[in-house]
């Protein structure tokens, strides 16, 4: 739910045309004790792993009994693993105010032109939600546009809008960036943040229209229609004073076989008004329809939780500062069925990753001392749902961020065997890179980037909300290159699980699930950890990379 400034979207922009590596040394040589990382091993990742993918914690959806036994376990396992409770009132929670919002039955959305109507099947034909914290949401004949990419992006002399006035109208957008020749102009083949959902709905809200209706196309947005039709459930958000008043009062998508139906009833043709919308010239196209829909929701408010364990530095004169390893405890709960089954058990996305955090719990915990600086566990909720339990403690931190070195997350811990390489989300940006690379060739291997940037990864986990503070934030990704796999064999795999298991029921623990290199991974990220833990100095921001400007304006030198 993140409502990025401009100047946040320029220093993104920024972020992604501009990095480059810089020179410096890698901070190697500070030594890892043998028992820390001894305590990392397949058996009891997997053991976790278990737990938390296991049909008994109904898959950890926040706000359900699901929610009380994962808090419960984590809680559980961070006491008996001798971590301190991370919250400074004692306990193991932070509370996260969320709203929950569920639509009722089966809404209707009807477009018409004069006599002429195109009825949209809920679920099938379309997805559809309001933030706005009220019983009922409903747009009544409102005017229907098309507003191409719905892109103002200024630093590349492109406005999607052109003047237009789209107060209390319909927008109808594609999703990522336009797909343009010239790879200098905008990403390349890296989705920008443009590109992203969110920052269609924020465009909605910007312009005051009443709907924001995205046209689905899986290998545009990255996933199936599939993975919208999860969004016909209970959706939270963070509570903001105006109670969301000011977004727009419908958002959704709508499938692309519906969108060329919507076009035809305008006597436009999809494919040619897509491709206009592929060029600067490109000017809003009002299609002479109307869009109405009714949806009634039912409401509740949720204290949700993020549970936060602290190890206590063992240098006095620095043990006020942090290092920060997160990871979503959540996931779906139970949701729709697929296959005839309903629990979203979330084993890869992020059992793994919650599971990696308790790891290096009990890893930090097994060093003969701890380390100068404190480390500070901290499984956020709601991640699925918009980054919300680590927006929530980005803005509501425990413990303050300018004091907080660094931030590295774990979003899916690799589960098909040991790499060669491993991939950061990101590279490029901070001196974390230089940790990670040190790490990574003690144990014979590489960085590398993203192999998917048109995903735009770099915004869809928690570690944002860190860099948008000016936190110095890793996000490491799966490698791609296994130890006696072909090439392609790694990528093969990732895209196999985004196509049939990504934010589905089957998302659970398989057979052959080889977690060695995830436990290399785990032991690649605490070296990362306990050396900045260990730093003379803080991490920074890459020159030239402008999350460094607000480093700099928080962190007094
Ligand atoms: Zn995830």
């Amino acid at each position: 739910m993140y409502r990025p400034t401009r100047r946040h979207l320029l220093l993104t922009l920024t972020l992604l045309a501009g990095c480059r590596p810089a020179p410096s040394g890698p901070p190697a040589g500070v030594v890892v004790p043998a028992e820390a990382l001894a305590a990392i091993d397949t058996g009891s990742f997997m053991g976790q792993v278990r737990a938390l993918a296991d049909d008994s914690m109904l898959g950890r959806g926040p706000g359900s009994l699901g929610e009380d036994r994962t808090v419960a376990y984590l809680t559980g396992q961070f006491q008996a693993a001798g971590l301190a409770p991370g919250n400074t009132d004692g306990t193991y929670i932070q509370k996260v105010p969320l709203v929950g919002i569920t639509p009722q039955g089966k809404p209707v959305l009807s477009f018409a032109k004069g006599s002429r109507r195109l009825e949209l099947a809920w679920h099938d034909d379309f997805v559809a939600w309001t933030k706005h914290v009220a019983d009922r949401a409903r747009i009544d004949r409102s005017d229907v546009v098309f507003v191409g990419y719905g892109i103002e992006a200024p630093e590349f002399g492109w406005d999607d809008y052109k003047g237009a006035d789209l107060s209390g109208k319909t927008m109808v957008v594609l999703v990522n960036d336009p797909p343009l020749a010239d790879s200098t102009q905008f990403g390349g083949r890296a989705m920008t943040y443009y590109g992203r959902w969110t920052y269609k709905y924020e465009q909605g809200m910007k312009h005051k229209a009443a709907a924001v209706l995205i046209v689905h196309e899986t290998e545009r947005a990255g996933y199936p229609f599939a993975v919208v039709q999860g969004k016909t459930t209970e959706q939270f958000d963070l509570v903001t004073p105006d109670k969301n008043m000011s977004r727009s009062e419908i958002e959704g998508w709508i499938t692309l076989d519906q969108a060329k139906a919507l076009f035809a009833l305008a006597g436009q043709r999809f494919d040619s008004l897509k491709a206009r919308a592929a060029t600067r010239e490109f000017t809003p196209v009002p299609l002479g329809v109307t869009a109405s829909v009714t949806i009634d929701n039912k409401l509740r408010t949720v204290d949700s939780r993020n549970v936060v364990a602290r190890l206590e530095g063992s240098d006095p004169a620095i043990k006020d500062e942090y290092v920060v390893y997160t990871a979503h405890w959540d996931h779906f709960g139970i949701g729709l069925p697929i296959n005839g089954d309903s629990i979203y058990n979330g084993a890869y996305d992020n059992a793994t990753g919650t599971a990696g955090l308790l790891m290096l719990a009990r890893a930090y915990k097994a060093l003969p001392t701890p380390p100068r600086r404190s480390i500070l566990f901290l499984a956020v909720t709601a991640e699925e749902q918009g980054l919300l339990g680590s927006q929530y403690y980005s803005v509501m931190p425990i413990y303050p961020l300018a004091r907080t070195l660094a931030n590295i997350n774990m979003d899916e811990i690799n589960k098909w065997g040991v790499t060669k390489d491993l991939t950061v989300i990101g590279l490029g940006a901070s001196e974390l890179d230089d940790y990670a690379s040190a790490a990574a060739a003690e144990q014979g291997r590489t960085l590398r980037p993203d192999p998917e940037p048109e995903k735009g990864s770099y915004y869809r986990s928690d570690h944002f909300n860190f860099a948008k503070q000016g936190v110095p934030a890793l996000n490491p990704g799966v490698g791609v290159d296994f130890v006696g796999k072909p090439a392609g064999w790694g990528l093969e795999r990732l895209q196999e699980y985004t196509s049939n298991d990504y934010h589905k029921p089957s998302d659970e623990i398989r057979p052959d699930w080889d977690m060695s290199g995830g436990v290399e991974d785990l032991k690649l990220f605490l070296t990362i950890g306990y050396r900045v833990a260990q730093a003379e100095k803080f991490p920074e921001w890459r020159v030239g990379n402008e999350f460094r400007a607000i480093r700099e304006a928080t962190v007094k030198k």
